[in-house]
């Protein structure tokens, strides 16, 4: 028996033709390293528009090794919205960067320019990236983000791990998120409960060549077995000037942050289908406003942010619990008790006690405010519109609408 779609707010869908897939990957002569790696990363840049696609072993590793790349360490700032998952900010604080929190529009939990802005002055060492995250699929305004950013010489690297099938609007040319029209580096993430799933995975899309060359090298432990790039010519090559058929070399210590590709059989199988679960993704997100309208004066979806077509990965609503008289924890042990899973995305990043520690003193009120509403309800692919009536009549009951 399939389990109660209700039962979590987002989760993979997978059917035969994805189970077929990795039956054939574990059936190859190859499990990782092999030819299907590279044709996922192919089958990324051909959807996203994206020059490089650089897969790995999830987003978090994705966003570490784009930081590390673009220079972020010690001595160095790295601007991160508030509102987001750990890793965001975890993959730049692990390279030893100070990490610069930026505030987000509490209608929607989106950093707007001038909280960027803002942030770059708070900077306490050099600020050398930015990480917008385009939570729940809809894109922060890159444009805008991009001239700022451009004027201090900042880097930028997008975190899509929401953003997967998102089309955004630039000049009326519609453009895909991960093409990095407007950033140096996009990580996507594969984690059965974003957009499409390769069980754990990511991958970081670049435009530049020499980038995804430093990224490849850096997700195989820094090594690299091109005889054009060895720098030691005696170890590297023999009497007759031929490369050394065992010699690899490394000049820069790195990980291992592979996909397998069982892992990447599967990737191709859920991108194939990726439309179609934008579609429902986006139907179900409809129903949800529409069902939620009459009720706009306790429950509300969070402000569109105008500028795409989201991939929407999660759909949160808006409740004064304080003014309605009640609590976000009762309101979700409520619904838990009719079925219905609940979550919150996110507790702002800046009030974990690691980084409270470090900016005892820092406000971020749209974040607050934001966080002190929002509650994600379940959106996903086995859902149909039956379950969003479920949600949204249990929802209003508990809220005491009428
Ligand atoms: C899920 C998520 C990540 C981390 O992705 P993993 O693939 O699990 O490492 C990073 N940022 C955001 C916004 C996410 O939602």
């Amino acid at each position: 028996m399939r389990p109660d779609p209700l039962k979590s707010y987002g989760c993979q869908t997978l059917d035969e033709a994805d189970i077929q897939a990795v039956a054939e990957a574990l059936r190859g002569q190859y499990l990782t390293g092999g030819p299907i790696v590279r044709n996922f990363e192919l089958a990324l840049e051909r959807m996203t528009g994206a020059a490089h696609a650089v897969s790995c072993g999830n987003c978090t590793q994705g966003l570490h090794m784009a930081a590390h790349v673009l220079g972020a360490g010690p001595e160095t700032s790295v601007i991160v919205p508030s509102v987001t998952f750990l890793a965001t900010a975890n993959a730049p604080e692990s390279l030893g960067a100070d990490i610069v929190f930026a505030d987000v529009d509490p209608e929607n939990g989106l950093m707007q320019p001038e909280h960027f802005e803002a942030a770059v002055r708070r900077c306490p060492s050099r600020p050398v990236a930015v990480m917008p995250v385009h939570l729940a699929g809809q894109v922060v305004d890159m444009k805008a983000v991009h001239g700022i950013a451009s004027r201090h010489g900042i880097k930028i690297i997008e975190d899509a791990a929401h953003a997967i099938g998102t089309v955004y609007e630039d000049g009326g040319k519609a453009r895909r998120v991960g093409d990095c029209s407007f950033s140096d580096a996009t990580a996507f993430s594969f984690h059965p409960v974003k957009n499409m799933t390769t069980g754990e995975g990511g991958a970081v899309l670049v435009r530049d060549a020499g980038m995804a060359a430093k990224l490849r090298r850096l997700r195989s432990h820094g090594m690299v077995r091109e005889a054009d790039q060895f720098v030691d010519g005696d170890a590297g090559f023999d009497k007759a000037g031929d490369a050394n058929p065992w010699y690899y070399e490394m000049s820069v210590p790195g990980y291992n942050y592979r996909l397998t590709d069982i892992q990447a059989a599967l990737g191709i199988s859920q991108l194939a289908k990726l439309e179609t679960f934008v579609e429902t993704r986006l139907r179900l997100k409809k129903k949800y406003d529409e069902l939620l309208f009459p009720y706009a004066d306790i429950v509300r979806p969070v402000k569109a942010s105008g500028n795409c077509k989201p991939a929407w990965h999660l759909y949160i609503v808006l409740i004064d619990f304080e003014r309605l008289g009640t609590e976000r924890s009762y309101v979700m042990k409520a619904l838990l008790e009719n079925g219905i899973a609940s979550q919150v995305h996110y507790i702002p990043v800046h009030r974990q006690p690691y980084y409270k520690a470090k900016n005892p003193d820092l406000k971020l009120p749209g974040a607050e405010e934001y966080y002190a509403r929002s509650l994600t309800l379940p959106l996903h692919v086995n859902m149909d519109e039956g379950h969003v009536e479920r949600v949204v009549g249990t929802l209003v009951k508990i809220l005491g609408g009428k």
